[in-house]
């Protein structure tokens, strides 16, 4: 694989390069509650840190395995974190531990950590843990003197030891702790919860039932309220919104008018910790009686518990794991005597560090707030992605009265474009509806530009999009053809349908269909060609969540040298315990090298020593039901987007015509860095490499050196953009910018 340009004299930018782990010891545990993805932030941390020269030990069983020491913490090796990447729970174990809450438990860990020379601590788990941690650093010196008077070390070893440092990471399913987007497990549980209420809605459409759905969630809404948003649920309780007195007759008066519009079954989702105003909790069976006994559904109740906790982890989880995992090495390289614990964290698409002590305060008063009943101050705490989320929510979940929509005398139209993506009918549900709420007149496009002009047209309204959020392809329909031919007629027909905005959803690349079923087999590579046209985006991400060998990209020229060199390092590979590879190819990524080439290439070269299999994924990566992840993502983004649309008309509505002729009235919503962004269209014009249909630059073209690393490769990695400590408070985006 071609490398990086490789780091020049005047270069500012700092590189993987100039930081050494040589003579460092790290080790790594899991504490707490299990989540999914613990086991991809093992692996990280211990390849990472095995590459940059140090030496790495597991701690089993949580602090437990500390405090007991012995053949708990054990020196961990390249091979031993093999095949780890896609199992769920946590392989080295995790547990409750009283002794380490006591002085004397973390002493006797103290000693089993100087008798190793292990100064960097790497901690996942939840905020118990993470504040365990940060005890057990700030009482270190005067742990080590204690352990000096008992004769238990000497004076070398106390100063040779005399600096803890530790970086901790979320693992929680709950993602229930303040200064990151997501804690490792969220996406996971995510996952299984949406699994089971897809299976439920066609049963409960069968017979027209109302579920009622308890997820976990004993202090945090967030599952449940992202589980509600990602398959449109009639209604959701939380322990940070309770609802108001009288809910019952207002809950069931929403259901009965949403069977009214035709819908056939009710889902009502209910954290475990979810109360009512007065502090009471409402449970699921609650519901159930209270839906029985007012309207006569038939109703069931479904209690997940442990299910949410199980399975494989997400390719999201896995990434961010990856993710956290490398940098928490980074962190660890770069700590003193003076940095704080920390913990890493996603803001956005940023992997950051943040004090872990201003955390876990944050996390604390979350809940104070919360047991002081400021439930908007709670709300407001747990950050711009969370407080985006509900008022997302409250958004589409209830259609206002007629009388209560004002008219905006807008027409507002919606069409896919492009090849359909999972997450599209999430979105057009999100656009229509919030455009409703807004008070415009919503229209739907068949086949987009193509029905566009061929008059494929027609007025769509609430119950129109209901059900729209868990189902693939796009409803709508989508066509490749591009609009300039036709621009007349199209404008013809805007003109006709007096159409004042467009919303055109297209384009999405969803992240989470490539899967892979290598384990077991020996000594095989498999090859697996990707979509994406010329962007290597699903190839490289999916290569780090699936721990690939090679990933080949249009973005990353390579020659038959870089070729040659995958492939002995594959046969290097062969000869270690680990006899699986696995090589991406994005379909586009060279016009000769093509996957037949490369499958062949790699069939000769590694004859005897392994055999190839090649599989083209072909269309399985855009069918199939979204993740939550694309849902949530597609309907929060089209509702700002129409939010946008809804102030740009107002804002350019003049003697009653609209004139929008600035650049700004043109733009592109999307991620960039920390913040959702509005960007005019003429100004990607510059950055759009409109042959490859593929931006001049992509951000996650600098996840691949993280690929290449943990598949045991030299090679150069930026490392400029992380390395600052940062404070919670500053490095949240506003509500209005999260996502
Ligand atoms: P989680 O990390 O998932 O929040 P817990 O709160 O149960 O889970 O914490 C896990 C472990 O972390 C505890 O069993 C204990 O060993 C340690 N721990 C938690 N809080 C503290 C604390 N205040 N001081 C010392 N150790 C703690």
């Amino acid at each position: 694989m071609a490398g990086m340009a490789p780091p020049t004299r005047q270069d500012t930018r700092k590189f993987i390069e100039n930081l050494t782990g040589t003579g460092k010891s790290i080790a790594v545990l899991t504490s707490g509650g299990d989540a999914q993805g613990m086991n991809a932030a093992v692996r990280a941390v211990v390849r990472m840190g095995i590459y940059v020269g140090a030496k790495v030990y597991f701690i089993h069983e949580g602090y437990q395995g500390m405090v007991d020491g012995g053949a708990n913490i054990k020196e961990a090796t390249w091979e031993s974190v093999s095949s780890m990447l896609q199992v769920g729970g946590t392989v080295i174990g995790s547990a409750r531990c009283k002794e380490f809450r006591t002085h004397e438990g973390r002493l006797k860990a103290a000693l089993n950590l100087v008798q190793r020379g292990i100064t960097n601590l790497c901690v996942i788990g939840g905020d118990g843990s993470l504040t365990g941690a940060n005890l057990f650093r700030e009482e270190w010196s005067g742990l080590l003197e204690e352990l000096q008077q008992q004769g238990l070390i000497d004076e070398v070893a106390a100063s040779s030891n005399s600096e803890l440092h530790i970086v901790g990471m979320v693992g929680s399913i709950d993602n229930d702790f303040c200064g990151t987007d997501m804690t490792i497990g969220t996406d996971s549980a995510l996952h299984r919860i949406i699994e089971v209420v897809d299976a439920i809605m066609t049963t409960a459409q069968s017979h027209q039932r109302t579920f009622v759905l308890e997820v976990m969630g004993r202090h945090c809404g967030y599952l449940a309220l992202v589980s509600a948003l990602a398959c449109g649920a009639d209604w959701v309780f939380i322990p940070e919104m309770p609802p108001e007195d009288g809910w019952e007759d207002s809950m069931c008066q929403k259901l009965s008018e949403n069977r009214d519009y035709k819908k056939r079954l009710n889902i009502i989702i209910v954290a475990e910790g979810a109360i009512d105003s007065h502090n009471k909790s409402i449970t699921a069976d609650y519901i159930k009686d209270l839906v029985v006994r007012c309207l006569g559904f038939d109703t069931r109740v479904t209690i997940l518990g442990h299910v949410q906790r199980g399975g494989t982890p997400s390719a999201f989880d896995r990434i961010l794991a990856s993710r956290m995992g490398v940098e928490a090495v980074l962190a660890l390289l770069e700590a003193s005597a003076n940095t704080p614990a920390c913990v890493v964290s996603l803001v956005g698409n940023q992997a950051v560090r943040l004090p872990l002590m201003e955390c876990v305060q944050m996390t604390q008063e979350v809940q104070k707030a919360m047991d002081e009943k400021k439930f908007d101050e709670a709300v407001r705490l747990r950050g711009g992605s969370f407080e985006n989320n509900l008022s997302t929510y409250r958004l589409l979940s209830y259609r206002k009265s007629d009388s209560e929509i004002p008219n905006s005398s807008f027409n507002v139209a919606v069409m896919n474009v492009g090849a359909p993506a999972a997450g599209m009918n999430a979105a057009v549900r999100s656009a229509v509806r919030v455009g409703i709420t807004e008070g415009h007149k919503m229209f739907a496009v068949n086949d987009g530009f193509e029905g566009f002009y061929k008059g494929q047209i027609k007025e769509i309204k609430w119950g129109d999009v209901g059900g729209w959020t868990g189902q693939g392809g796009s409803l709508l329909g989508t066509k490749r053809t591009l609009p300039a031919k036709h621009l007349d007629k199209i404008a013809e027909q805007m003109r006709i349908h007096n159409i004042t905005a467009l919303l055109v959803i297209g384009g999405f690349e969803t992240c989470d269909r490539i899967k892979q079923s290598a384990s077991g087999t020996k000594r095989r590579v498999f090859i697996i060609e990707t979509m994406g046209g010329y962007c290597g985006y699903l190839a490289s991400v999916g290569g780090l969540a699936a721990g690939a060998d090679a990933v080949y990209i249009y973005e990353e020229p390579f020659d038959i040298r870089d070729l040659q060199s995958n492939v002995e390092h594959l046969t290097q590979k062969m000869k270690t315990s680990i006899q699986r590879g696995l090589v991406l190819r994005n379909e586009s990524c060279n016009e000769n090298f093509t996957t037949d080439f490369i499958y062949q290439l790699y069939s000769e070269e590694g004859r005897g020593v392994f055999d190839c299999r090649k599989n083209v994924l072909g269309h399985m990566q855009q069918g199939g039901a979204p993740s939550p992840f694309d849902r949530n993502f597609g309907t929060k983004i089209a509702a700002k987007a129409m939010q946008w649309i809804t102030k740009t008309l107002k804002d350019s509505y003049k003697g009653g015509k609209v004139f929008a002729n600035s650049e700004e009235t043109a733009c592109l919503l999307g991620m960039r860095r920390r913040a959702m962004v509005f960007q005019p269209v003429s100004q990607l014009r510059d950055e759009t490499d409109f042959v490859h249909r593929i931006p001049k630059e992509q951000w996650w073209l600098k996840l691949r050196p993280l690929m290449k690393i943990l598949a045991k490769y030299k090679t150069s990695y930026d490392v400029s953009d992380s390395g600052q400590l940062e404070h919670v408070s500053r490095v949240r985006p506003k509500a209005t910018d999260a996502i």
